[in-house]
């Protein structure tokens, strides 16, 4: 490209909060012919609240449902709550009781996170004017959830993996989080490993069974930004690939996808921060020049690897540091200006 052309694309940019580091990044950005988004915080609003709260025995049968009541815990091998009729009075605040203990729990564990999930679920607690006790020995398992010591027992909130890895079955609480997966939320299993139990208390062969409860399920749900599902139509009309790129789950992931447009197949869930560059090189593998979108920590390298990285400017210093564009606004349809201002500045060199 001319200085020029240059400078005028470099111009438009800017009056459209679309900020080019440089020339060659400019004249890039038009040879996408793919565009990977990051789902929280990019394709949605990443401002999460908390949803729902499901309580399970001890056995983890389901024994309370959150959220609507219409359709009451079923879970498999769960014991059948009483059908809507039968349940009295009593009954009912025996529920809202359980639920308040698994939402307590959750939210003092949480309490030492700043992860969008674990805010809303301390947001939550507190809305609902639960006393959240402290926690100590807090812990952060990335792309996993936390853990901390709350009264005197470990508690977990995080997904099947985090609770399967602490010897947890979660599978009791299957139904239960396919059905809040499937509306697009975010579920969360809490569990608890009773202090007695806990791994320090293990011998020296080890031998001490760690027997964690599963306590039930927590959900928080994201929204999509308005402009998501333009932003997509008007990609896939210039004939751009469009993926979506999470740490999610699949079902939440395709639930999201469904809701702005990206095909099923084009969804890459369950990516670990850590391997979220790696997604993009391996989709680049047959040539495919790839535009990630994203906005936090997580995405810093994947948008290094990729041919063009755009951060969201309301994102992280060290997102926008990696990328080559910068979008102002938290605005998806700026993606697709910053694709047409750069054809635009070759039309102006020819
Ligand atoms: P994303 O890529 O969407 O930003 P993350 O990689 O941060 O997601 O997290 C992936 C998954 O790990 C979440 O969907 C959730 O199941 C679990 N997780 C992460 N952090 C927490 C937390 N603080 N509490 C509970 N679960 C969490
Ligand atoms: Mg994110």
């Amino acid at each position: 490209a001319t200085p020029a052309a240059t400078m005028v694309g470099t111009t438009i940019g800017a009056q459209n909060g679309v900020l080019f580091k440089g020339g060659d990044v400019l004249e890039r950005a038009k040879d996408v012919d793919t565009v990977v988004f990051d789902k929280t915080g990019t394709l949605t609003k990443g401002e999460m609240s908390l949803t729902d709260v499901v309580a399970f025995g001890g056995d983890g049968s389901a024994v309370a449902d959150g959220g609507d009541r219409t359709d009451a815990a079923t879970d498999g091998g769960a014991v059948a709550a009483p059908e809507r009729g039968e349940t009295d009075t009593d009954d009912r605040e025996d529920e809202s009781d359980d639920e308040n203990e698994v939402l307590r729990l959750a939210a003092a564990a949480e309490s030492g996170s700043e992860h969008p999930l674990a805010r809303a679920i301390v947001d939550g607690a507190e809305e609902r004017g639960i006393d959240v006790p402290d926690a100590a020995d807090f812990e952060n398992v990335p792309g996993h959830g936390v853990r901390a010591t709350v009264e005197g027992d470990e508690i977990l909130v995080g997904n099947r993996k985090l609770l399967r890895e602490n010897d947890i079955d979660p599978s009791p609480a299957a139904e239960t989080m396919e059905r809040l997966e499937n509306e697009g939320k975010t579920a969360m299993l809490v569990g608890r490993v009773r202090g007695s139990e806990r791994s320090e208390n293990r011998d020296a062969s080890g031998r001490t069974p760690r027997a964690g409860e599963l306590l039930g399920v927590v959900a928080d749900a994201d929204t999509v930004k308005e402009s998501a599902t333009e932003a997509v139509a008007a990609l896939r009309d210039r004939g751009t690939e469009v993926m979506m790129l999470t740490g999610d789950n699949e079902r939440t992931a395709r639930a999201v996808a469904e809701q702005v447009g990206i095909d099923p197949e084009n969804v890459r869930a369950g990516v670990l921060p850590e391997d979220k560059s790696d997604a993009v090189e391996e989709i680049q593998t047959d040539g495919s020049r790839a535009m990630m979108v994203g906005d936090g920590v997580n995405d810093a390298p994947a948008l290094a690897v990729a041919y063009v990285g755009c951060a969201i400017g309301s994102g992280t210093d060290v997102a926008i540091e990696a990328a080559d564009v910068t979008l102002m606004r938290d605005d998806p349809l700026d993606v697709v200006k910053a694709v047409r201002i750069s054809e635009g500045t070759l039309q102006k060199i020819k």
